[in-house]
């Protein structure tokens, strides 16, 4: 059976073992028109003669058939549309696939398919994660140095992004990022690189905010997580209150019937960090990761930078194949002949296989962490599908990207780059979370799978803009705004976000943006906020909020929604607005302000009043 590996497609740059073998089959608009388990898979129009050639029949049929039933006079070379080729699969007993054809420069969309018998075991990529001062930066110099130790002493490591250390006889490919960041980096490019993911939480410290981010990114990018309980020489450990709050935030221990490795450690003293390192081992066994070393390398960038003494220079990750001195690689947009590669210790390696990290020297330009690599046995390939890269990415420059917004959800699911919908909901309370988040699953169909990877109560905050931006992410908001930093982040991070009060109109929005029925819209616009600092009573008027305009301006007449804590206590539409004595129409940032809201009085220090307008806005 064949077992597919993203990202490549095509058993075509295989190095086969009696010596290294360019397939010219390679070439232009893989994958190429096949049939597939009763389904033929094509990429455009064909010809009578290639579709007669695929389905097995001969030409004459389908001339036949065409003139008999459609009216139709076609011969061997006539072009066939895809409406005549659904038809004719379906007379001749196939079904029929579409499959958008893949240039050859854009090879990390191409899926490499190896052959079982060609795989075999790979060594895990791991990163570790955690909060600040749970004791990250020990656990990896830890693990570094026992390997040190244990078979390169005195060897000058430097630091390249990535190391192995090898135990009980087995290999353990470490990212040496701390945190999540690795996670962010990597998502521009839709970098896959890790297996297993360690999760430290000090002992002494509990769940902390970023231990929460990172079980979240952990569990977005799908990877195995292992629980290291940090600090457990302190007296202040308390390992069951620890295992109880992870419990609480979706982590359950295997002894508890849950899925998840906990591991009790000591970074600092090496207590437990051997058996942490078993671990892995027997999660990477279990997953069975599995690379073809025979094949012409490819991978993904972990880090790269501009040396003064050797020029541009990029530690890569080989994640299938095996890379040789040698070989022409494409790295990002970079054209790479691989004159040398070393690794950590400065060692020159000849070969790298599977999950080896090495750097390489001599690139063209500064690639991007991230980006994927692949290795070609033919330069002159190599150099034309860099040249390429290089000028569709300026091509590209030319054109902002944006991350997953509603507004072109439609066009990317049906030029099928949108398969998974990935979804954070914040509500006000845990009640229309549930809600929500049950309607919203509900959306998911056979083409497009709505994924919620964060829903809690509470009001929308950086933590969330991150991780939408780290997971390509829109972020749905119901009863709960986002303040002014967050909503800064967001557009810098082309982070969409979408406020609701109906259950209805949310989950209506969603499901005309996934069937590209979204109507022009009105659009409300934020115009500013005030920090309600001061409070007076008045029995005529009511409750006037003595204010200070933190951003844009207020206005009158303008609508207004009372914030406490991110979240929304009143809606309407302002009363009065004065300065001083005086009405005014308007009051910028950085002036003081009183105003009343019309119909309600309920207003206290602290609230946080936002003006908004509704702008009409056709939809781009
Ligand atoms: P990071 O921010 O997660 O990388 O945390 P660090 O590795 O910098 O550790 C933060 C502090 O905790 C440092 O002072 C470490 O010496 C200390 N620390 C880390 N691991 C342990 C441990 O197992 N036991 C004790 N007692 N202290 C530790």
């Amino acid at each position: 059976m064949a077992k597919k590996q993203k990202p490549n497609k095509g058993n075509t740059n295989t190095r086969v073992s009696n010596g290294p073998k360019y397939d010219p089959n390679r070439k232009k608009g893989v994958p190429q028109n096949k049939v597939n388990g009763g389904v033929f898979v094509y990429t455009g129009s064909i010809t009578v003669s290639e579709l007669s050639k695929q389905l097995g029949l001969n030409p004459s049929d389908i001339i036949k058939y065409l003139f008999l039933n459609k009216k139709m006079m076609v011969t061997i070379n006539s072009q066939l549309d895809d409406e005549v080729i659904g038809e004719l699969c379906l007379n001749y007993g196939y079904d029929f696939k579409k499959e958008k054809a893949i240039e050859e420069e854009n090879f990390e969309e191409l899926e490499i398919i190896d052959d079982e018998k060609d795989l075999v075991e790979r060594p895990p990529v791991v990163v570790v994660m955690g909060h600040v001062d749970h004791g990250k930066t020990t656990l990896i110099d830890t693990i570094r140095s026992s390997n040190i130790a244990g078979g390169e002493a005195g060897a000058i490591t430097q630091a390249i992004g990535a190391y192995q250390k090898e135990i009980l006889g087995k290999k353990i490919t470490f990212l040496d990022t701390p945190g999540h960041e690795a996670f962010t980096q990597m998502r521009a490019r839709g970098a896959k690189m890790t297996d297993i993911a360690i999760i430290v939480v000090a002992a002494d410290d509990g769940v902390m905010p970023q231990t929460k981010e990172a079980i979240d990114h952990a569990k977005a990018a799908g990877v195995n997580i292992i629980v290291a309980i940090n600090k457990i020489d302190k007296p202040a450990a308390n390992i069951e209150k620890v295992t109880q709050e992870l419990i609480e935030n979706g982590l359950i221990p295997e002894e508890y019937g849950g899925e998840h490795i906990f591991r009790q450690v000591s970074a600092k003293k090496n207590i437990g960090v051997q058996e942490l390192l078993e671990t892995i081992l027997v999660v990477a066994e279990l997953s069975e990761l599995k690379a073809n070393p025979n094949r012409y390398a490819l991978g993904t960038v972990v880090e790269a930078s501009l040396d003064k003494n050797e020029g541009a220079k990029a530690t890569i990750l080989v994640q299938n194949g095996t890379l040789n001195t040698g070989d022409s690689v494409v790295i990002g947009n970079a054209y790479c002949k691989v004159r040398k590669m070393v690794n950590e210790y400065k060692k020159v390696l000849k070969t790298a296989g599977p999950s080896t990290p090495v750097v390489v020297t001599g690139l063209d330009e500064v690639p991007q962490a991230g980006d994927n690599f692949m290795a070609y046995a033919d330069e002159k390939v190599a150099k034309e599908i860099a040249y390429k890269r290089k000028l569709n990415a300026k091509n590209k420059e030319m054109k902002t990207t944006s991350a997953m917004s509603l507004d072109d959800l439609y066009g990317q699911i049906k030029e099928g780059e949108v398969t998974n919908v990935n979804i954070i909901l914040k509500a006000d309370v845990q009640g229309s979370v549930e809600a929500c988040k049950g309607s919203l699953e509900k959306l998911s169909n056979d083409e497009v799978k709505i994924n919620i990877i964060r829903a809690t109560a509470g009001a929308i905050t950086l933590s969330d803009v991150l991780l939408a931006s780290a997971s390509n992410a829109i972020i749905y908001g119901f009863n709960v705004r986002p303040d002014a930093a967050v909503r800064a982040k967001a557009a810098e991070e082309k982070v969409d976000i979408r406020l609701h009060n109906i259950i209805y109109a949310l989950i209506e929005e969603l499901e005309e943006a996934m069937k590209g029925m979204l109507k022009p819209i009105e659009k409300e616009v934020v115009i500013g906020q005030a920090e309600v600092r001061q409070i007076f009573k008045a029995s005529k008027i009511g409750t006037i909020a003595g204010s200070y305009v933190l951003e844009g301006e207020l206005k009158r007449d303008c609508k207004i929604r009372l914030l406490r804590d991110g979240i929304v206590v009143y809606t309407g539409k302002l009363g009065s607005l004065r300065r001083f004595k005086d009405d005014v129409a308007k009051v910028a940032t950085g002036y003081e302000c009183a105003f009343t809201i019309e119909n309600f009085n309920d207003i206290k220090e602290g609230d946080i009043a936002e003006a908004y307008e509704i702008q009409q806005v056709a939809r781009g």
